[in-house]
């Protein structure tokens, strides 16, 4: 079988490994599961095994068409819906009642999963993800056992933190699939997904000020966020946030964002 690249084809080769991908969703015969990109069905396999349900959605036709001879009973039985289309096109409103998204992600589009789910009028309830082990350890740091290192964010562990709480399961080396990607891998779960926001308006305005906080690296936040907002303003907010003026983005944990964003007037 060929792999297309365009469409981020890394698949599994060892059952043992979607195992534990599956175990560390935390499933039930009540859950319902959407996995995108189910490829060759190694990970579709052990999901239809632990879930009462199971949503896949695959854009690749080929793929799709050798599934549905692959789980035609569990197709048959409802157990299995099988979508053939583009994720990224896909509303999660059309599940009915909760669900976990757990997927072996192609990698082209792995922020856009993450927030296209995060955001969603209808969240999951957790998500875990195999994803590039250095987007897992950017949202979700390994700590070593007796290091106390300062947790450096970033726009994307914010972003996330915003929503749920993320963890580093466990790294899948690259070897694991086939063909190897560059990189290693890692899958990242987000658990206790909710909506913190009260309105459209306020979270577009809690975006603003983090993507202006983050918007140039090497300079302090106070000076990124002058750009977006009036100094003064950035002044009072820093010290509502209890800031130090020297404070760089990634410094600034997620309570310290929300009370900058309360501070700061809708721009
Ligand atoms: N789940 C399989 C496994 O673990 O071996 C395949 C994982 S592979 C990394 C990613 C899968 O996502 C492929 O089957 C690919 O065809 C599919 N895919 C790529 N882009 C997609 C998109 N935009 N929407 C839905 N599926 C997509």
């Amino acid at each position: 079988m060929f792999a297309k690249k365009s469409l981020g084809q890394n698949f599994l080769m060892h059952r043992q490994t979607a195992e534990r991908i599956a175990d560390a969703a935390h499933l039930s015969p009540e859950d319902t599961v959407l996995e995108i990109g189910p490829g060759t069905g190694m990970l579709t396999a052990p999901l239809l095994a632990r879930a009462g349900k199971v949503v896949a959605v695959e854009a690749d036709a080929a793929l799709a068409e050798k599934l549905r001879e692959m789980f035609a009973n569990e197709i048959a039985a409802e157990k299995l819906k099988l979508v053939e289309g583009d994720v990224r096109a896909f509303d999660p409103s059309s599940i009915s009642g909760a669900y976990a998204v757990v997927a072996n992600i192609p990698y082209y589009i792995t922020g856009e999963i993450i927030r296209q789910f995060l955001e969603a009028l209808h969240q999951p309830r957790s998500m875990t993800l195999l994803v590039q082990k250095e987007v897992a350890e950017r949202v979700a740091p390994r700590r070593r056992s007796g290091q106390t290192r300062g947790e450096k964010e970033s726009l994307l562990s914010i972003s996330v933190k915003t929503y749920g709480t993320p963890h580093y399961e466990f790294t899948v080396p690259r070897g694991a699939f086939k063909p190897a990607p560059k990189v290693d891998s890692a899958v990242l779960s987000i658990a206790d997904i909710r909506n913190p926001f009260r309105s459209e308006a306020e979270k577009q305005h809690f975006f603003a000020v983090l993507h202006a906080g983050f918007a140039h690296k090497r300079k302090k936040l106070v000076k990124n966020l002058a750009l977006a907002f009036p100094d003064a303003d950035v002044s009072a907010a820093l010290r509502a946030a209890k800031l130090d003026p020297d404070t760089r983005a990634e410094d600034v944990p997620l309570p310290a964002w929300h009370a900058l964003a309360k501070t700061l007037l809708y721009i």
